[in-house]
């Protein structure tokens, strides 16, 4: 898709305009309306009436340890150096997995495996292993499954390295973030270059089919001129995906986050211009722009399946596996079926002792209606087609395009006037300037946005 590199185009104004809190979707309805009412009877009822649903597997395991705290942080992790904490951690997990294995009928394939955290590398190597097997002991692995595994540099091995391409580990993540010295120390994570040289050159040398990086602009003290540098170091290394986050500063939900002084933090025509340096960069050097921070070589999966409309977005991000059903594993991991999203205890004693006592961990959920369903529809086609046939959608769904989504076109108008948005009809395209504000247009089509509740849910910039 080489018109991308040169046709995306850059433009402050919009930026700033469409700036503003949002969700990433990575479910819908978002996490924050799952409800205490759906718990683990309801779960346990729906795994059992769901086997025969004819849908693959995800599993999806959450390793929440981690040997330092970085400020900027937004995951569910434990910052500790007492690796018996992690041993401990494994039992419980251990008896979570048995039981949903229990639950699951034996022929269902396993697409797609992901181990995030936390830090799943701070596992030793023998309890790498140890994990995986019993993860296969239980489950059927398609030969082809996508195995991920997100890796921190620091504390790395060799060994750790190994024991994951040993157990199939094809695509690894490595946490990078910025190589400017004085961003590492004021996130409190250190980590040099020439570490995550080191590291890099063990994946491919152990012939990791896929190599992602982590980078993240917002950070405090950053600067153009240094990421300029940061990205030259990591375009030279050529990882095969690169997914760019802007840092959320949530103090409110992340305390830990009070660390960072707001004062420390890029302006925003700083935080523009680091975007416009990242997005010419990285299309300048080949990467395509699939959508929500995410880069990848033209040649990777996810620009295929882009291509041929067979992409989707879940918890794990943008994925080709479109019709599994998610299995999570560990403290606040989230499981999804068709109708069904659930998650697990978010506090990790509370989680240690609902999955030893029960074998089920789960604290809140929700079973979505079928507007839900229609709707959530919508917003993954637009992240992940880019675009949008409104009389299909209306075959599809039994609905009136226009008359249901009335709200959402005549808020989409001033996006086409933006130039984010075309529309003949109802059919409706992203621009390939609107690829850089898909939150925004995919926030046309969710009713719960715009409905009075109870519930509050506080998102982070888009920028
Ligand atoms: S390594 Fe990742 S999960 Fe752990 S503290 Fe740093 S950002 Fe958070």
């Amino acid at each position: 898709m080489s018109f991308l590199v040169a046709a995306m185009s850059f433009d402050a104004h919009l930026l700033e305009k469409y700036s503003k809190p949002g969700p990433r979707y990575t479910s819908y309805p978002t996490a924050p309306y799952f409800s205490p009412e759906f718990g683990q009877a309801e779960w346990g009822a729906e795994l059992r009436a769901t086997q025969d649903s004819g849908r693959d597997l995800s599993l999806y395991v959450h390793i929440p340890f981690c040997d330092t705290l970085c400020y900027y942080c937004g995951c569910n992790m434990v910052a500790t150096r007492n690796y018996a904490r992690a041993t401990a951690y494994l039992e419980p997990l251990f008896a979570e997995i048995d039981h949903v294995a229990g639950l699951t009928a034996p022929g269902r394939l396993v697409r797609q495996i992901h181990w995030g955290g936390g830090t799943p590398t701070y596992l030793h190597p023998d309890d790498i292993r140890r994990l995986f097997a019993h993860i296969q002991s239980w489950f059927t692995i398609a030969s082809d499954a996508e195995i991920g595994c997100e890796v921190d540099p620091r504390e790395l091995t060799a060994g750790h390295v190994q024991a994951l391409a040993d157990c199939g580990f094809n695509r690894l993540s490595l946490g990078v973030q910025e190589l400017d010295a004085t961003v590492q120390q004021a996130v409190n994570r250190v980590q040099p270059e020439a570490l995550i040289r080191e590291t890099y050159g063990w994946m491919r040398a152990a012939h990791v089919d896929s190599i992602n990086m982590d980078l993240m602009v917002g950070l405090p003290h950053q600067t153009v001129a240094g990421f300029s540098h940061t990205l030259d170091r990591v375009i030279d290394m050529a990882p095969d995906r690169l997914a760019v986050f802007s840092y959320a500063h949530v103090p409110w939900m992340k305390k830990h986050q009070t660390l960072i002084p707001e004062a420390q933090l890029p302006d925003l025509p700083t935080r523009i211009a680091l975007q416009q340096l990242l997005l010419e960069r990285l299309t300048g050097a080949g990467y395509v722009y699939i959508g929500m921070d995410h880069y990848a070589k033209p040649d990777d999966e996810l620009v295929i399946a882009q291509r041929n409309k067979t992409l989707y977005r879940n918890f794990q991000g943008y994925t080709t596996h479109k019709n599994c059903d998610i299995m999570a594993f560990g403290v606040s991991a989230i499981s999804q079926t068709d109708q069904v999203y659930v998650q697990n205890a978010k506090d990790l004693k509370i989680y240690q002792q609902l999955a030893t006592r029960d074998g089920l961990a789960t604290e809140r959920g929700l079973r979505i209606s079928k507007e839900d369903r229609l709707r959530r529809d919508a917003i993954v086609r637009i992240m992940c087609d880019l675009e949008l046939d409104g009389e299909a959608f209306s075959r599809l769904w039994d609905i009136d395009f226009a008359t249901h989504f009335a709200d959402a076109l005549s808020q989409m108008a001033p996006m086409q006037a933006d130039g984010l948005l075309e529309r003949e009809g109802l059919m409706l395209k992203v621009t390939e300037t609107g690829r850089l504000f898909l939150r925004n247009i995919a926030m046309c089509f969710d009713a719960y946005l715009h409905t009075e509740t109870t519930i509050q849910p506080r998102y982070s910039k888009t920028l």
